[in-house]
């Protein structure tokens, strides 16, 4: 018993580790550095939340499938 929370609480720390990262490299643009706009939406057709972000600087778009919805 001790042990499958165990592995839940590992499990659970690197789904946030991975978000965190995922957050990051959302916030900035690749190109020219500046503060991305933020959007997303929910795709239910295929149970997504999809995330994207646009330079208002440069144009530059970033697109990330985030969460499956369980
Ligand atoms: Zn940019």
């Amino acid at each position: 018993m001790s042990k499958d929370s165990e592995y839940k609480i590992q499990m659970l720390e690197e789904f946030y580790g991975d978000a965190e990262v995922v957050k990051r490299g959302l916030e900035i643009c690749d190109i020219c550095g500046s503060k991305l706009v933020h959007g997303h939406m929910t795709d239910f057709d295929h149970l997504l939340v999809k995330e994207s972000a646009h330079c208002p600087e440069c144009g530059h778009n970033k697109r990330k499938y985030l969460h499956l919805i369980h």
